[in-house]
């Protein structure tokens, strides 16, 4: 369970019985600062935290912060980098491997429970798509696709951000694809893999990299046989994946290869039966039997949003430190897909959610109590106290008070 409101409020009683100076003199005026006062100020709508995104991540998020009674806003996009709302599980059939699920739960129904489980709790779930943000200062602006006009004004301005906007999956636009999406053709073989279709039957993995190479020996288990399509003459591959790779008895690769056509049944839902694989140096193409083509050519993280605002890595990830949701602005937490190009699985997408509402609800509490803190007019002949220790910082101003 998150840190409840009780927590919060303990937190702050906490912090008053903190010793500090009390003069005679009561404190006016009180010390309204930054963020949290600006926010309210202004008449532009104000949350204490937004959240970007609607896969597992963000409703994780915005389940922990309602039930902390924070408010949360969610915008959950309007096809979103071509994703419904709901995100990548909208896209698939059966999830198997998501706890809670003995019988497995269709991916629709899956995120259609989450999200009746955040508005459960009083998140606002706004259907639009952020289209920018300014995180230079607190509170920070977002805008909206449909709002973003001349006037400039931002639709929502937010104490904290939970940025929780997912990685899509590439996808090669062959033929066939399309039609055996899912019937086949899959972009995560931990996902899919164990399904019955995939069982004891030949399987393809297109890429040359590390990706590539773990999707293949995971599919060892369920395959009959795993062909891996490299277009180049060489493996992108870490020394060690790839020998583990090539001294797998279950698996070959094929250098310079791509496929040109995905083929299968011709009815509704038919599933992927064959391959049209074209080698690029000759230009010969056969037709191979094939029940799965597993593509892992990379993800694209959804992140131009914060490109240039936030720290990105090389692959355009979201940098967080290690174990926590922290970006690289204070206030800003990254949940999901879009700062994880390990996993990239519901669950720990969920988890990560978890995390990035804990954090945020102790960074609000920590703000809140910093804002409430006023300067106290110190009288002349007042006495001075030691400087005293809040919450392991040590107070910078002699006088000051916290307002309860
Ligand atoms: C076909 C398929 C099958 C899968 N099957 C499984 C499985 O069986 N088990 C499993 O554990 N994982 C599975 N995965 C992986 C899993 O779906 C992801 O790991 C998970 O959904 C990531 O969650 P997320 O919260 O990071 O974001 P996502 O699910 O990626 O959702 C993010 C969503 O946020 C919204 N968004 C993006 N940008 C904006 C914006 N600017 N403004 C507002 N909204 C925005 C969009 O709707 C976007 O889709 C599968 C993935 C795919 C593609």
């Amino acid at each position: 369970m998150g840190l409840s409101a009780v927590a919060v409020t303990s937190v702050q009683q906490e912090t008053s019985r903190t010793p500090v100076a009390l003069p005679s003199i009561v404190p006016t005026p009180m010390r309204v600062s930054s963020s949290l006062a600006a926010g309210k100020a202004s008449k532009m709508p104000h949350a204490k935290v937004v959240i970007i995104g609607s896969g597992p991540a963000a409703h994780t998020a915005a389940i922990y912060l309602s039930r902390a009674e924070l408010n949360p806003v969610l915008y959950e996009g309007m096809l979103a980098n071509g994703t419904a709302a709901g995100g990548q599980l909208t896209t698939t059939t059966e999830v198997e491997n998501y706890p809670g699920f003995p019988d497995g739960v269709s991916g629709p129904d899956l995120m259609d429970n989450m999200r009746k489980q955040s508005v459960r709790f009083g998140t606002k779930i706004i259907p639009e798509t952020i289209s920018r943000v300014d995180l230079s200062k607190r509170p920070f602006k977002l805008w909206t696709e449909y709002y973003d006009g001349p006037d400039n004004k931002p639709a929502y301005t937010a104490d904290a951000i939970i940025l929780a906007t997912g990685a899509n999956a590439r996808r090669l636009d062959l033929p066939g694809e399309e039609q055996y999406w899912q019937n086949g053709i899959s972009a995560c073989a931990v996902c899919d893999g164990a399904v019955p279709i995939f069982r004891n039957r030949p399987l393809y993995v297109i890429g040359g990299g590390d990706s590539a190479a773990e999707e293949a020996m995971f599919l060892t288990k369920y395959g009959k046989h795993v062909t891996v399509l490299v277009r180049r003459d060489k493996l992108r591959a870490s020394k060690a994946m790839a020998s583990r790779l090539l001294g797998n008895p279950k698996v070959t690769i094929k250098f310079n290869s791509v496929v040109v056509e995905a083929l299968g049944e011709n009815k509704p839902r038919g599933l992927l039966t064959n391959l049209r694989i074209k080698n690029v140096v000759t230009g010969e193409e056969e037709i191979a039997e094939a029940s799965g083509l597993f593509y892992a050519v990379g993800h694209d993280p959804a992140t131009s949003l914060v490109k240039g605002q936030v720290k990105l890595d090389s692959d355009g990830y979201i940098i967080t430190e290690p174990g926590t949701s922290y970006t690289t602005i204070k206030g800003v937490f990254a949940a999901g897909d879009v700062q994880d190009k390990r996993y990239r699985q519901a669950i720990t997408s969920a988890g990560s959610g978890c995390i990035a509402a804990l954090e945020a609800e102790k960074f609000l509490a920590e703000s809140q109590a910093e804002e409430t803190t006023t300067a106290v007019p110190v009288a002349s002949n007042s006495t001075i106290e030691p400087v005293a220790e809040v919450q392991g910082t040590k107070q910078k101003k002699v006088g000051i008070v916290h307002v309860l």
